[in-house]
């Protein structure tokens, strides 16, 4: 399967996002789940955080039942919202004695009902503050959130590429974008932040569409756009739910394809504790194992 020329063909950095499992059923499932990712070989997995530390046990355990099965390097997410620096601190803390050094360092949402962001009061004020706490502990691997279509708390563009480059500044190592699914707003959101001075690494965040209800429901909460014509597509293939699942496969391997042609070199899953279809996204990719690294087959169409 390996090709001559694949030295010469453009590498892909893939991490896979899961979360901590809601039943123990779930749990006992991501072994299992996760080795059926395999031919993404991702460069690292995550794994979300409830914010205020509500499943702060579940990310390390999640953690540890997924590098178990598949030997990947885990991030552990961490939330600033609703906890106190020496609380985030020590979760740090114990991510490290657990022989977790990768992070992805968060503001978290609003809590208990609150329509406005509030500190609490001895903690992080956003995820720059945070990235900042988290270098005075230790040399992690930090990745933090970015937004293409503009967070909903920012003020306009300028004002969250500027909250981006606070998190830069502060010791980030790379950015992962909430789920989009217009190429042309990455696309337009890496040539404003280049032009803001920011070169670090913006790996889209890419989310197949398995159920658009729920994905309306994501969508609302974060601000995030679904086009008419993605809409239009899934409802084109009928009720059938594995027929809707083949075209947001589609999509989501139309959208990858169309990121590369523009010199994308990675990409962040949202896998949603699912296997099917983000394999079959990274096979749609044409992505074969060069050493440790994900390389694009020459004759793929995404090496075109
Ligand atoms: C890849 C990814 C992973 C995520 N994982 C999780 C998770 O595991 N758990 C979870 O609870 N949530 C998670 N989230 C959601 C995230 O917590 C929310 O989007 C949250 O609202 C913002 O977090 P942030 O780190 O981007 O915040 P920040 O970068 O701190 O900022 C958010 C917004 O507030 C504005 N802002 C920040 N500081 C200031 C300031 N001083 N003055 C004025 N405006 C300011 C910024 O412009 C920005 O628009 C994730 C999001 C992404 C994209």
């Amino acid at each position: 399967m390996l090709l001559n020329n694949v030295a010469s063909t453009p590498e892909l950095e893939i991490s896979l996002e899961f979360f901590p499992a809601k039943t123990d059923a779930g749990a006992a499932r991501l072994p299992a789940m996760a080795r059926r990712l395999a031919s993404c070989n991702p460069a690292f997995f995550s794994v979300t955080y409830g914010a205020g530390g509500t499943t702060q046990t579940g990310t390390l355990d999640t953690i540890r039942s997924i590098a178990g099965a598949t030997g990947w390097a885990g991030a552990a997410h961490l939330t600033a919202v609703a906890q106190s620096k020496a609380t985030v601190d020590a979760v740090a803390r114990d991510y490290l004695r657990a022989g977790v050094s990768r992070i992805v360092a968060l503001r978290g949402d609003p809590q208990n009902g609150d329509a406005v962001y509030r500190p609490h009061p001895d903690g992080y004020a956003n995820a720059a503050a945070l990235v900042a706490g988290l270098r005075r502990i230790h040399d992690f691997d930090i990745s933090v959130a970015a937004y293409p279509e503009v967070h909903p708390d920012s003020r306009d563009v300028a004002a969250d590429l500027d909250n981006l480059r606070a998190k830069f500044d502060a010791g980030a190592n790379r950015a992962i974008t909430q789920f989009f699914f217009d190429a042309d707003s990455y696309l337009r959101f890496r040539d404003a932040a280049s032009a803001h001075g920011i070169w670090q690494p913006i790996l889209p965040g890419i989310l197949p569409i398995r159920d658009l209800d729920q994905l309306r429901r994501f969508a609302a909460g974060c601000g995030a756009t679904i086009p008419d014509a993605v809409v239009q597509r899934i409802e084109a293939a009928g009720t059938d739910r594995k027929e809707r699942q083949r075209v947001g496969i589609d999509l989501a391997a139309e959208l990858c394809q169309r990121l590369v042609r523009h010199g994308v070199d990675g990409f962040h899953f949202y896998t949603l504790n699912q296997s099917d279809m983000v394999t079959a996204v990274c096979e749609r990719l044409d992505l074969v194992r060069s050493g440790d690294r994900m390389v694009l087959a020459a004759t793929g169409a995404a090496a075109r």
